[in-house]
């Protein structure tokens, strides 16, 4: 067998535990020994897998098993949350999967407790649900932009293990990754973002406003890490700076999830033999 570019597996690569945001390179590429064009032909490769596997898991929730995955992605804006909807989601059957992207909250939301609407949307059995931003921006954003009082963000993190817990003890595995993009390289996107008529619908002149508040992000980040990361729902740091990375990456975290499931194909819940038997008489 090959030797693997993969220096040690991106999961034990990419853990939070232990990461400084102070002093991190959202340029690196941790764990993995190759460069672009070997990282771009393995995502296509282990695309294939993850998309068996994914067919693996929508075929057993067919068949009465209840368990399904959830990645909750988070990040600044342009951190790459949308590419990897659609170059790492993208890659499996789109039946299988249940994407959700939280926004400001409705009129209709704000009359609930925070995670109302984000219940509502969980994966259903053997579906891969996709949270693009989550009930993280309730201590990230909500946090930043002071939107409710510290006393009330601050018991959040208790209440956001809780809820994960019993939604892992639903039967749903959970991948948490926070992508980290550095201001430099949000400004090269963001400027793109100003210079092609074709990113122009993806410019939110509050992103600006954003950027003056980063270390304020960072902290609210670093604590969302320090407070929340648990066996049950872990979370994985992945640098974005480099697009590629942040998508192989990423694919190889859903590949170690689901692999971690030991999945089958589901056994007939017919005779094959009489089947066969009827087929061919007709
Ligand atoms: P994106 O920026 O992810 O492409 P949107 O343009 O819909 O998507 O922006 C989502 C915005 O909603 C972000 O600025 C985010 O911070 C904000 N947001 C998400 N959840 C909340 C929340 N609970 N309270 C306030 N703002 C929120």
């Amino acid at each position: 067998m090959a030797k693997s570019p993969w220096a040690e597996p991106a999961g034990t690569a990419l853990r939070a535990a232990g990461v400084r945001l102070d002093s991190y390179d959202p340029a690196a590429t941790p764990g993995f020994t190759g460069g672009k064009k070997l990282g771009e032909q393995l995502l296509g490769k282990r695309g294939r897998v993850l998309s068996e596997l994914q067919e693996m898991l929508f075929a057993n929730g067919r068949s009465g098993d209840h368990r399904n995955l959830l990645l909750v992605l988070q990040g600044m804006d342009t951190a790459g949350k949308g590419g990897v909807v659609r170059h790492v989601i993208g890659m499996v059957d789109p039946q299988g999967v249940r994407h959700a992207a939280f926004g400001v909250p409705t009129e209709e939301e704000r009359r609930h407790h925070y995670l109302w609407r984000v219940r509502r949307r969980l994966p259903g059995a053997g579906q891969i649900g996709v949270f693009d931003r989550s009930h993280y921006e309730d201590v990230l954003v909500v946090r930043v932009q002071k939107l409710v009082p510290q006393a009330e963000w601050e018991q959040r993190f208790d209440e956001i293990n809780r809820f994960e817990r019993e939604v892992v003890d639903a039967g749903t595995t959970i991948v948490k990754v926070a992508m980290f993009v550095s201001l430099e390289e949000q400004k090269r996107r963001l400027a793109e973002r100003l210079e092609r008529p074709d990113k122009y619908w993806k410019y939110d002149p509050s992103d600006i406003d954003d950027r003056a508040r980063w270390p304020e992000y960072q902290q609210a980040y670093q604590d969302v890490l320090d407070r929340t990361d648990t066996d049950h729902a872990p979370w994985y740091v992945v640098p974005a700076d480099r697009k590629w990375f942040a998508r192989l990456a990423i694919t190889e975290l859903l590949v170690d999830a689901l692999t971690g499931l030991k999945l089958t194909w589901p056994a007939p819940h017919f005779d094959i033999e009489t089947e066969k038997a009827k087929l061919a008489a007709g």
